[in-house]
């Protein structure tokens, strides 16, 4: 049903062509790269790769970012940031090993500050379909905390932070409420009860068998909480599978590599698993090639040691990742340090973040160029998280794409049978009429409309 020459891109595809023969993904930032900034220019490496340093300085407000960057950047940059800052739904927590990661030669297109540290210069106007909780997870939950969407699996939320706040986090509407640890820590003991609520419900519907406990975070668990939340979910007979979300690896591999206790308890709650015969993983989210160092090759090594499979869920992003010589890098090291890219997510609906959304027909041009690099049980599948709770499609499954409106329509048979769900493309990569429809009611309904009893048929 697309028109013909839709995903026409040709000149992109040679110009990637030269770079899969390369071994670049291989040659993983390493050295002591945080020594450039003021900040941080007097630690050695067994002072800045510890987990315990990595928290206690994690910069969550601007006096505390002046203080590691210095005049490293201009004053403009600062109040860019600051301004941004206001106007978006995260609150701000980058870890030193990430700020230590970016360019601050050109921190206005550096993958890494587009996605912690928002400036308001790049921001631009939320999509008139746009909608906090987009995806409806609250609607699907039978208990706080829990969603129940998918016939034979069900989401986790034990906590809701986390050690760096991504500004796209799809869950703005529960997640970074406050970062004290000394609240969180109250917070974990106050939502035992609630947790217990969680594992009853589970313990109840003989037809759930995968768990994915996420959040928030699961760096943010005790390392006891850890243990017992994956054996009580390893007991419960019909559950054979359980994955543990982090972003940590990622983001604080360190954690890996000195917090010895958390590890432990890692490694106890999978070979548990392994030894009733089901299975424990750890899902990592990681972006762009520059975040996978040389010392998140050495965490990975600790991982892999102990027996613990990690898979990679990746967010498409504009000015991130949405182009085909990045992703393939990113996929192409992935593999290399033994991640299993499992999914590329098209950016969910979000409030304050419409410039990285990408449209349909873009991230489909990436996932083209994508398959076809490396093995296939080591390309990620590129989804779309539908809105109103359809749960995730094959982005190219779509029963209909009208490009010029930016709308695709897609069905889910298994998760709410007879129902239309949608995507919408950013405003900004639609023709200038489409725009100005888009801006009046009507013409906005009209265009629905229209796209509607076309996919109906
Ligand atoms: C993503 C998700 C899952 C897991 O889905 P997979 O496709 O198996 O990764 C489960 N429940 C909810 C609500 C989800 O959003
Ligand atoms: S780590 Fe995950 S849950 Fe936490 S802010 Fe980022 S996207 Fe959201």
């Amino acid at each position: 049903m697309m028109q013909a020459g839709l995903f026409r891109d040709e000149e992109r595809g040679e110009a990637s062509m030269g770079a899969l023969q390369d071994s670049s993904h291989r040659e993983l930032r390493g050295g002591e790269y945080w020594r450039t900034l003021p900040g941080y220019s007097g630690l050695c490496a067994d002072e800045f790769h510890s987990h315990e340093f990595q928290q206690r300085n994690t910069v969550t407000d601007l006096a505390r970012l002046r203080a590691v960057l210095g005049n490293v950047v201009p004053d403009s940059f600062y109040s860019d940031l600051e301004d941004g800052m206001r106007h978006a739904p995260m609150a701000f927590r980058v870890t030193p090993h990430l700020i230590a990661l970016i360019d601050w030669s050109s921190p206005d297109s550096d993958p890494i500050r587009t996605q912690f540290l928002p400036l308001r210069s790049r921001q631009q106007a939320d999509h008139p379909m746009m909608t906090l909780d987009s995806l409806q997870e609250q609607r699907d939950s039978p208990v706080p905390g829990l969603t129940h969407r998918y016939p034979d699996k069900a989401l986790f939320l034990p906590v809701d932070t986390c050690p760096v706040y991504c500004r796209f986090c799809t869950r703005s509407y529960a997640v970074g409420a406050d970062t004290e640890r000394v609240s969180e820590k109250l917070k974990l003991h106050a939502n035992r009860a609630r947790w217990e609520q969680a594992f009853r419900y589970i313990e109840e519907t003989p037809r759930l068998e995968d768990i994915v406990v996420s959040g928030g975070d699961a760096f943010h668990l005790r390392p006891d909480a850890l243990e017992e939340i994956g054996r009580r979910l390893i007991s419960i007979p019909h559950i054979r599978r359980v994955r543990i979300a982090t972003k940590g690896l990622c983001v604080m591999p360190q954690k890996i590599l000195t917090d010895h206790a958390w590890v432990d308890a890692l490694t106890r709650v999978s070979d548990l698993a392994r030894s009733e015969f089901k299975q424990v993983a750890l899902h990592t989210h990681v972006n762009h090639p520059s975040e996978i160092a040389e010392v998140t090759q050495r965490a990975m090594r600790v991982l892999a040691g102990r027996g613990v499979l990690v898979r990679c869920q990746t967010v498409m992003q504009h000015g991130v990742n949405a182009d085909a010589a990045t992703m393939q890098l990113l996929v192409r090291r992935l593999g290399w340090v033994n991640i299993l890219p499992y999914y590329v997510y098209f950016h969910d609906m979000v409030p304050g973040v419409e410039e990285l959304r990408t449209s349909l027909a873009e991230g489909l041009v990436v996932e083209k160029h994508v398959r076809g690099v490396t093995a296939g049980f080591n390309t990620p599948a590129f989804v779309v998280d539908t809105m109103g709770g359809g749960g995730k499609r094959d982005a190219h499954s779509f029963e209909f794409y009208h490009r010029e409106h930016g709308i695709a329509v897609y069905r889910s048979p298994s998760v709410r049978p007879g129902r239309m769900f949608f995507y919408f493309d950013p405003i900004r990569s639609l023709s200038e009429e489409a725009r100005w429809r888009w801006g009046q009611p009507v013409e906005r309904r009209r265009m629905l409309d229209e796209v509607e009893s076309i996919a109906r048929g």
